[in-house]
């Protein structure tokens, strides 16, 4: 019998590990026989993987794996398809992609490319499309987005990158004496990094999980503190709160690297400047203000009569004080009244943030998925400025993963002879295609993305009323998801196990075909090489796959130094040139705000009424919200450990685990309403429901309800629970909030299992 070719690649999906995980394949007679854990030259690294990446052997060879391009030929959504050649499919696609951008303009043809896979040419050669063709191509932004907008507005790091370069590496957690794990579930959804943070409870880091539900990451943790959900900027600003008033706060680091000292109008907000336009400061020695760099006893409270050069005389507080008079209004006994969370226990746990230096903050999208959430990672950052955790192995506050970005070379593959494509994030989509704004968008291409799974909120109303404004409706998949259901035309994409691509983290790792695409399966990049050659744009797309990942290993950055194509084929994972020690973010201590100092004051969001991280009721999920008394319950959406999102929903070790989708509810809710466990239920509210069976759950808080999220729509009785969120945005978050969402349960017959 011949041995096996064993071959490595990497697993891509959505789930942040970091590094993502390698996949060693043997392959017997054209066909993978089994699969393990790949090596890293890195042994915290090395030969790890989750349930998810095991299972990539039963999806590369589920039957339900799409082989060749389809047509629909019925209603759209109705499931009726004929089989089309690829050439059949490039010569309708280019007919219609030409009529489309001859009637609209080009831009009205948008590409996005979602995260179930993470190749550089997958992602990349899609929106190389979109420039060459001068469409529209996807932009971050619209979903899990608020923190990261937060974290923008206080240290000037992209929300576009996550704030991976402000966050600490999981592995970072090692060194922290108080970890703080806020409105994430690490223990579920970073599996394979979560073993960092039990290392550092080990020896002796308190762990504190705030969660609304006792999750599988509060029950790992020390303490479990449950606020009512959406209330968690008046828990941080309740910390704050009480760090100030015990004079825990770090003066000399706030001093020195933020806008604390900076002098702010009282008459409109504005920060006081010299006629050259620098911020001033009053020097408490001096008894004057002076250009803040020139102030050696910067003064962080208290009010000042600044006499300008003109002689008007303008009365100014620092701002610095402006927060203390925020945070004055939420001592703890107040808090407690909004979160929920005893007065005692917010002087505690504040007490033990400030002493147990260094402390990590980790924030999960549970705090995000709120229309205020900017507010809130702002108002939570500022327990680690004010701490002076920022810069600190062990300290921070991160979202995501801290990282070195592998600095590839990528402009030039992604803008074409110079082309670059128009953008737009999934709000902005969602507004073109409906109301033409900006412009209009008119053709749809979807590719490693389930859109219209759950990333759209509101869903009902967006088949009902935004997709049909779509002339055409292209998806790339290997499944026939939610969002190729709809689709006009759907292509078969290659698995991990089928194409080459390079998976750029803290170590470049070359995803490699191991096997034969199955069915008439391609990679993106000869699917856009051959519709590319199709409409006339076949110069764009002459190259093979390895001369653009030349290419794009071609910089003179030092992190790649040495990092040929030729030595990442030779070796499994390849580490960039970066220091041994876990990733710390900001640890230079610049920052790229207007003022290049951290800003817990905007004085750019004046117009917002948001220059401090004020507390604000959630807009529907709130007590105060008439629609509450008909609809008295929060949904919250859960991520599971055995999907992410959509992706693995449909396989049958996600279904052995998961076997039905569920709602959870508290014991005393479940009571309220006559329920019993397992019974079939409708959830509803104004916009949508579902039906689904119920799971009664004393981990829960009462009054929230959770569905777990990336169910595939067909797998609920009826109905979907997408359509009961809503879809206003807040202007300083661009953000859905999915969790602000107000339902009521009804059961649907007596009958429980
Ligand atoms: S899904 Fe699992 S195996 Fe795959 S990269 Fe993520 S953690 Fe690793």
């Amino acid at each position: 019998m011949a041995a096996p070719r064993i071959i490595r690649t990497v697993c891509d999906p959505n789930c942040h590990a970091n590094p993502r995980c390698g996949i060693v394949a043997h392959v017997l007679n054209g066909r993978i026989d089994s699969i393990q854990a790949g090596r890293f030259p890195v042994e915290a690294y090395d030969r790890r993987v989750c349930a998810m990446g095991m299972a990539r052997l039963e999806q590369q060879y589920h039957p339900e794996r799409l082989r060749y391009p389809l047509q629909r030929v019925g209603a759209r959504g109705e499931g009726k398809w004929q089989r089309l050649s690829w050439d059949r499919a490039f010569e309708l696609l280019s007919e219609r992609l030409h009529a489309i951008g001859d009637e609209h303009g080009s831009r009205s043809l948008a590409f996005f490319t979602g995260s179930g896979a993470a190749g550089v040419l997958t992602k990349g050669s899609v929106q190389r499309f979109a420039a060459a063709i001068g469409g529209t191509g996807y932009r971050a932004g619209g979903v899990d987005y608020g923190v990261p907008k937060g974290l923008e507005y206080t240290f000037g790091i992209p929300a576009s990158t996550y704030f991976r370069p402000g966050g600490h590496e999981f592995a970072d957690s090692v060194n922290s004496k108080l970890i703080l794990l806020w409105g994430g579930n690490p223990a579920d959804t970073r599996l394979v990094d979560f073993h960092f943070v039990l290392e550092a409870q080990r020896r002796g880091a308190k762990v504190i999980c705030i969660d609304p539900n006792r999750s599988a990451t509060a029950q790992h943790a020390d303490q479990w503190i449950s606020p009512r959900p959406g209330t968690d900027t008046a828990l941080a600003l309740a910390l704050l709160s009480e760090i100030i008033a015990n004079n825990l706060h770090d003066r000399n680091f706030l001093s020195r690297h933020t806008n604390a000292p900076f002098l702010v109008r009282r008459d409109n907000g504005q920060f006081l400047r010299n006629e050259a336009s620098a911020y001033l400061a009053w020097d408490a020695s001096r008894v004057r203000a002076f250009p803040c760099d020139e102030v050696t006893a910067p003064a962080l409270t208290g009010e000042y009569r600044v006499k300008t050069s003109s002689g008007t005389i303008i009365d100014c507080v620092p701002a610095f004080q402006l927060l203390v008079e925020l945070c004055a209004n939420y001592r703890a006994e107040h808090a407690a009244e909004i979160t929920s969370i005893p007065a005692d226990i917010i002087r505690q746990l504040a007490c033990n943030i400030a002493n147990a230096k260094p402390a990590a903050i980790r924030i999960g999208y549970g705090v995000d998925r709120w229309y205020y959430a900017d507010y809130c990672a702002r108002a939570a950052a500022n327990l680690a400025i004010a701490t002076g955790n920022i810069g600190i192995p062990g300290g921070g506050i991160s979202v995501h993963d801290g990282t070195y970005a592998a600095p590839l070379n990528l402009v030039p593959f992604r803008t074409p002879g110079g082309r670059e494509a128009a953008s737009l994030d999934v709000i902005g989509l969602m507004k073109a295609v409906e109301h033409g704004d900006p412009y209009p968008v008119r053709s749809l291409w979807l590719s490693a993305s389930n859109m219209f799974n759950q990333t759209s909120a509101n869903r009902r109303r967006v088949l009902r009323e935004i997709v049909p404004k779509l002339e055409l409706l292209v998806v790339v998949d290997q499944f026939m998801t939610d969002s190729a259901a709809l689709a006009d035309i759907v292509l078969p994409a290659c698995s991990i196990f089928e194409k080459d691509d390079l998976i750029a983290g803290m170590f470049l790792q070359l995803q490699r075909q191991v096997v034969a695409p199955e069915g008439e399966s391609k990679a993106d990049l000869e699917i856009m090489t051959g519709l590319a050659e199709r409409m006339g744009l076949g110069q764009y797309f002459d190259r093979q796959p390895d001369d653009y990942l030349r290419q794009m290993l071609d910089s003179n950055d030092p992190l790649l130094s040495g990092i040929t194509l030729e030595r990442l084929q030779r070796e499994d994972a390849v580490m960039l040139n970066r220091p041994a020690a876990p990733y710390v973010g900001l640890a230079d201590l610049r920052f790229k705000t207007a003022s290049g100092r951290i800003e817990i004051y905007k004085e750019d969001l004046l117009k917002h009424s948001a220059e401090l991280p004020y507390y604000r009721e959630p807009i529907e999920a709130s007590p105060d919200n008439p629609l509450h008394g008909k609809f008295p319950l929060t949904l919250l959406f859960s991520h599971s450990r055995h999907r992410i999102h959509s992706s693995f929903a449909n396989l049958s070790k996600a279904k052995q685990r998961e076997p039905e989708p569920l709602v959870e509810i508290h014991p005393q809710d479940a009571a309220k309403r006559g329920l019993a466990a397992g019974q079939m239920v409708r959830v509803y509210n104004q916009r949508g429901d579902v039906e689904l069976k119920c799971r009664i759950d004393a981990n829960l808080r009462p009054g929230v309800v959770v569905i777990s999220e990336g169910t595939w729509v067909k797998d609920f009785a009826k109905g979907e629970p997408y359509s009961l969120t809503h879809e206003q945005v807040s202007a300083t978050s661009d953000n859905y909030a999915f969790f602000d969402t107000l339902v009521e349960i009804s059961a649907m017959s007596s009958d429980a299992e």
